[in-house]
Parts: structure tokens; C-alpha cells; sequence
């Protein structure tokens, strides 16, 4: 065991110090990995600052609630907060209520859906800014280099990559539709739906996902019909080769395998999923194929989406048998002639 082990180190020694050097020479992002304790501290701060799960509890707005108890001194009109908390009043009198559905849905829709909504990791909680571009096409890139571009629609993150406001203290991430959903119970009901059902909700950050997967409703997450992620795969991603010869940590969540497994996972169980965009990018790409693919057998497992589009921002192989339709960028014959294998 132990002479196998000297010739494995023999025989593989020069290669490492090929490898080594060849990346430092011609890729030195690659070696230029943020330290290990850089990772944990971001990690440990992420995970004190997650949003918790969500647990069973009375609704507040949603209807119908149960019937409260008769008590006949205490008829009509609540008085107190918390009666009013407790207690539906039907909204005969309202002019919206005497809207058809149809219209007060179109009314809903304009004040909040039919939109692109950027989810972001906030201290112990997520929220949601509207997107500020004319169209999604038209939304800035979010990447600059490896971290969110601050010009972008996203707002500004700590080191972390928490979002925190920055001017005006009273800045809104809540995409500025609970004041609506907060009326009253009727319009929260008929409103909330589609909410989740009409717009498209935009991820650049893969925990974000996660808790909001687990912070609302499976039947709210289910009525998602339309989702968007860039994400930034971090090195060295499925390179087995590279964790064990060169890191002898693995990478933290979110970056690891497991998290990007997971995420993909919880899409897979998104029933009401239509449209999903998928925007990747990884340096210059990965080494071999071979990784690659290990990184997209996840994606593979998506069934059922209509329009589901998966962009690289890497030239490589062709994708065949996948379940969604994979571009990368366009090559021309002076880019071919001086590609190497990188
Ligand atoms: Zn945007």
C-alpha cells in the first residue's frame, strides 16, 4: 500500500507541477481562489444570517379562516388589534369588490406581477427587487468578474453577499407589493396567487433558491411558472482531479457540489414550472468534458419544462439527449485557431 502510494506519487508528481504551473502561466484566476478561511468566514456568516425555514402557523390574511367563536356582546365591528387581526369583514361596500374577478385581476397584475422579480439574500430573510430594465433582455449583466456587477439592478451586497441597502435608509426590497396584500384578506387571496404565478423570478445566488423554497408555501413555490438563474460556478467544480491533487478542503456551500445538486433537485419539483433560464459561466471552462457534464447531468433530470434554455459562457462540446436547448458564445475562425484546451 504504502510503495503504491510512493509510485502513484512518482508517476503523478510531474503532472501536478505541469498542471501548477501551466494554470498559473496561462490562468492564474484558476490559483487565485479565495483562501480557505476567506470561504468559511462568508459560509458562517451566511448560514447565521439564513432565513428560517417556514413553520406551521395560524394564517393571517389568508381565507377562510375559521369560524370565530359566538359571543353575542361583542357582534359587528372588532375593536381591538388583535380581533382585527382575527376577523374578516365582507367587503360589500368596496368598489373594487364589485369589479368582476376578471378586472380586479388585471388590476392586481399591473400593481404586481407581470414582472421580473431579483431575489436576494438579506439578514435572516429574503426579498425581492423589481427589476429596473425595460425588458429582461434589457436587465444589465449581473456579473462583473466574480462577483455581482453593483450596477446592476441587484443592488449593493456586503462581502458576504448579503444585500444591504445603501442612501436612502427606507429603501424597499420587498418589490413594493405588500401595501396591496396587506387591504384586506379578499384581495390578499385573489392577489397572491398571481403573484408567484405571473412573474419571473430571478436568482443570482443559489441559497436564495434554497430559502425560498423553504420559507414559503409549497403551494405558493409550486405556482411559479417562470424562473431565471446566472450563477458564477466557482473552481474546481467536479474536477476530482484538481480537489484532490491541489485543495484539501472541499468547497462551501453554495459553490459545492452538494448545494448545486440540491438546487436542482427542488426545480425538478417545481410543478408548475414553465420557462427556466439558465445563464452559467466558470472562467474559460472546464478542463475536460467530462466535468462538464458532471456539472449538467443535474439539468438533465428537469423534466417537463416547456421552455427551458441553458447558456455557457464557455466554448466547448456539443450537448446532445438534454432537455433543454444549450448555447454558448459564438466562435469565429480566428477564436478556433487559437483555442487551446482550457
Ligand atoms: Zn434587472
Amino acid at each position: 500500500m504504502r510503495a503504491s502510494g510512493v509510485l502513484l506519487s512518482i508517476l503523478c508528481g510531474p503532472c501536478v507541477c505541469i498542471y501548477v504551473g501551466f494554470a498559473a502561466c496561462f490562468c492564474p484566476a484558476r490559483l487565485h481562489r479565495r483562501s480557505e478561511p476567506e470561504d468559511k468566514r462568508r459560509f458562517e456568516r451566511r448560514q447565521r444570517h439564513a432565513p428560517r425555514p417556514l413553520v406551521v402557523r395560524k394564517r393571517g390574511l389568508s381565507i377562510p379562516l375559521p369560524e370565530p367563536e359566538p359571543e353575542p356582546e361583542k357582534l359587528d365591528i372588532p375593536s381591538s388589534p388583535e380581533e382585527l387581526k382575527q376577523t374578516t369583514v365582507f367587503q360589500e361596500k368596496s368598489r373594487l369588490m364589485a369589479l368582476p374577478l376578471e378586472l380586479r385581476e388585471m388590476i392586481y397584475k399591473a400593481v404586481l406581477g407581470d414582472d421580473v422579480m431579483h431575489v436576494i439574500h438579506k439578514e435572516n430573510k429574503l426579498g425581492h427587487l423589481r427589476c429596473k430594465a425595460k425588458s429582461e433582455e434589457d436587465c444589465p449583466k449581473r456579473w462583473y468578474g466574480e462577483g455581482p456587477c453593483r450596477d446592476s439592478c441587484w443592488g449593493v451586497v456586503d462581502s458576504s453577499n448579503i444585500w444591504m441597502p445603501v442612501g436612502d435608509p427606507a429603501e424597499r426590497s420587498d418589490g413594493d407589493v405588500l401595501p396591496l396584500l396587506q387591504t384586506c384578506r379578499q384581495v390578499y387571496s385573489e392577489a397572491i396567487p398571481l403573484l408567484y404565478s405571473t412573474n419571473t423570478f430571478s436568482f443570482i445566488d443559489l441559497d436564495c433558491l434554497r430559502h425560498l423554497s423553504a420559507t414559503i408555501l409549497p403551494s405558493r413555490f409550486n405556482a411559479i411558472k417562470s424562473l431565471t438563474i446566472e450563477w458564477y460556478l466557482t473552481w474546481p467544480l467536479y474536477d476530482d482531479f484538481a480537489q484532490r491533487m491541489l485543495f484539501s478542503t472541499s468547497l462551501y456551500p453554495p459553490h459545492d457540489e452538494a448545494t448545486w445538486e440540491e438546487i436542482w433537485r427542488i426545480i425538478a419539483g417545481m410543478k408548475g414550472l414553465q420557462r427556466l433560464r439558465v445563464d452559467l459561466n466558470y472562467f474559460d471552462g472546464f478542463r475536460d468534458n467530462e466535468c462538464e457534464q458532471k456539472m449538467l447531468a443535474p439539468l438533465r433530470q428537469i423534466k417537463g419544462v416547456k421552455n427551458f434554455t441553458v447558456y455557457l459562457g464557455w466554448k466547448g462540446k456539443e450537448v446532445i439527449g438534454a432537455p433543454f436547448k444549450l448555447t454558448r458564445p459564438v466562435t469565429t475562425g480566428a477564436d478556433d485557431s487559437s483555442e487551446d484546451d482550457w
